[in-house]
């Protein structure tokens, strides 16, 4: 029987799809590590973020300059200046950047800063961005929508690739359950359910399933040992002042020690 995803589907390609950017390879078997802000606040903010976790090891800069929040009220983000800030902390640092475009208005702007265009959980179904970025070169992280089944997630993955890019990168980033004791349920089940299906790489976000500094850290390292592509972890230099976020982003010294233990765990389940 023929599954209803062609593309993204094993049946279509055996050999996992391997997603390079700057130092970082998403799906060899290696897990790159994307940290930063929730938002670009501002650029002493985003340099400072962004030597911490280069200094820690991480491979690639996150920090949205478009945030899609659930108040109107909320920072809405920098836009366009985000993004010049975002350009900055790439030519200091080196660092590609992975920032999200919400809307296909603003798509070719943000597609000339970012490295890795970021479709959050809110638009996973937003059937003309993900054409959109299906006609984009740039590599697409495609988050799981909150309510979303694996086959549904991997659908919206079809509609990118049936465009013609074939660089996309998922992530799981926790779904709405009944739970109160955190924002959102982490399913580290569906990553090995990813792999049968599916030959893209998929990373895990533990900060948006956690929602709590302290929940994030052991959750990254069960990411860590769950067969995973990589992770993205929010960090922030005032986690307290945070204009987004601010009580899931982990300190930058919680995140150089969390990144050690990231490291000894990624090597004890033995991946090449
Ligand atoms: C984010 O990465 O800051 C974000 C808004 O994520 P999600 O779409 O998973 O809520
Ligand atoms: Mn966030």
């Amino acid at each position: 029987m023929t599954k209803p995803y062609k593309l993204v589907g094993r049946n279509f390609q055996q050999k996992n799809t391997h997603i390079q950017v700057g130092d970082a390879v998403f799906g060899d078997g290696s897990f790159p590590v994307i940290a930063g802000p929730c938002a670009v606040e501002n650029e002493k903010q985003v340099i400072s973020i962004a030597n911490s976790v280069k200094n820690a090891g991480a491979k690639i800069f996150r920090g949205g300059a478009f945030k899609p929040r659930t108040s109107p009220y909320s920072f809405q983000g920098l836009g366009k200046e985000g993004l010049l800030f975002l350009a900055k902390v790439r030519e200091e640092t080196g660092l590609p950047i992975a920032t999200e475009v919400m809307d296909v208005e603003t798509f070719d702007l943000v597609e000339e800063y970012a490295d890795i265009l970021q479709i959050g959980s809110r638009n996973m179904h937003n059937f003309s961005l993900l054409r959109r970025a299906g006609n984009s070169d740039k590599p697409i992280l495609l988050k799981r929508g909150m309510a979303a089944t694996l086959a549904e997630w991997l659908m919206a993955a079809e509609y990118i690739l049936e465009q013609g890019n074939t660089n996309v990168i998922l992530c799981e980033r926790g779904i709405r359950t009944f739970v109160t004791h955190s924002r959102n349920t982490l399913d580290l089940s569906v990553v090995q359910a990813v792999k049968k299906e599916s030959h893209l790489p998929v990373i895990v976000d533990p900060s948006h399933a956690a929602g709590i500094r302290d929940q994030v850290i052991s959750l990254a390292y069960a990411s860590a040992a769950s067969g995973a592509d990589g992770v993205m972890i929010e960090v922030h230099n005032h986690p307290e002042d945070a204009l987004s976020d601010g009580t899931q982003s982990l300190y930058p010294d919680q995140f150089f020690m969390a990144m050690k233990k990231i490291k000894a765990i990624h090597a004890i389940i033995g991946k090449e």
